[in-house]
């Protein structure tokens, strides 16, 4: 390379940083958004924050969580496909990133290719509750007060691409009901009107329902995933009810825009790999009922490998339920 050519070179990489307003290896120096496309005080915005503390303390940097909400997390999840990649915009997204490709036919974003990769966060687990005056008292009297369709029972959901809808399509689909489905913004919205009365189910994270299961405002009908939950030792699994075609539990991970730096992106998976094995943010989540992944799960080739699976495993089973959202 000539002199002059080295120069240009320099001159373009200082014009480029001064453009991306960051110098990569000063990063973060500014305080960084992480978006949780869903309501504030729902189960998504709750492990969010403790991600973002537990972040924080690791990149000594404040981390701000916003919600920019709607559309099953995808206006939120478009924003930071849109948003420019110098780390300073990040998203923290459940199990509907990868069923929103199926769910969507004119999704504004490509959830592999417009995303930088940076990895798994923890998982927690499910479960389906009522309102209280609700008359069926366990799955079995729900599911004949269900059949018995005397009056249309409605089921909340935080949106086509949210963790609470697939689980709303996977439970109907396996007791072959049809209850009419109520869409919000967010499932804490959502427990708002179970517990006020004002619908009768939604099947959500223990995050948030655990509090309104033992203070008795709601009924439980049941766990969604194999293993009973520690926090809930008396709530059978759906399973142990005879529903064995019916399964979920929500995982959590950790997303950029495509073409993070390398020094950023390095920083990030560092840093996340800080956060879940940090004994405070371990306790904070085992207190909702959810578990951080290991650290060899915290990391871009675990996620991907695992999302590309997943993304292949909801998706022929909403084709076969034949439900889409546009
Ligand atoms: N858990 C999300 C929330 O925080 C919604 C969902 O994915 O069901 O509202």
């Amino acid at each position: 390379m000539t002199k002059t050519c080295a120069n240009s070179t320099v001159a373009f990489l200082l014009v480029l940083a001064a453009a991306t307003g960051v110098r990569a290896q000063d990063y973060p120096a500014k305080p960084i958004a992480l978006i949780m496309p869903f309501a504030a005080g729902g189960p998504g915005d709750t492990m969010a924050r403790h991600l973002g503390t537990a972040m924080s303390a690791a990149l000594k940097q404040q981390i701000v969580v916003e919600n920019p909400s709607g559309a099953g997390g995808t206006i939120g999840i478009n924003k930071v496909a849109k948003s420019r990649p110098d780390g300073y915009t990040l998203l923290i997204m459940n199990i509907g990133m990868s069923t929103a490709p199926t769910l969507y036919r004119n999704l504004p974003y490509n959830v592999i290719d417009d995303f930088d990769h940076i990895g798994r966060v923890a998982d927690v687990p499910m479960v389906i509750v009522g309102k209280k005056g609700l008359a069926p008292n366990n799955f079995k009297e729900l599911l004949a007060h269900m059949r018995a369709g005397k009056q249309s029972v409605t089921l909340g959901h935080a949106g086509p691409g949210s963790a609470s809808h697939l689980c709303a399509l996977l439970f109907t689909n396996a007791i072959q009901e049809e209850p009419t489905m109520v869409a919000y913004k967010g499932t804490a919205p959502a427990l708002k009107d179970v517990v006020g009365g004002h619908i009768d189910l939604l099947c959500d994270q223990t995050t948030v329902t655990t509090p309104q299961i033992k203070a008795g405002t709601i009924k439980v009908y049941g766990v969604t995933s194999k293993e009973r939950v520690s926090l809930l030792p008396d709530v059978p699994t759906f399973d142990e009810q005879g529903l064995t075609n019916f399964e979920i539990l929500v995982w959590f991970a950790l997303w950029a825009p495509k073409g993070l730096p390398k020094p950023v992106f390095d920083k990030l998976v560092g840093a996340l790999q800080s956060a879940v094995v940090d004994p405070a943010f371990k306790a904070r989540v085992n207190d909702f009922g959810g578990e951080p992944v290991t650290a060899a799960k915290a990391n871009p080739e675990a996620l991907r490998t695992f999302f590309k699976a997943e993304i292949d495993k909801w998706g022929p089973i909403i084709r076969k339920a034949g439900v889409y959202a546009d």
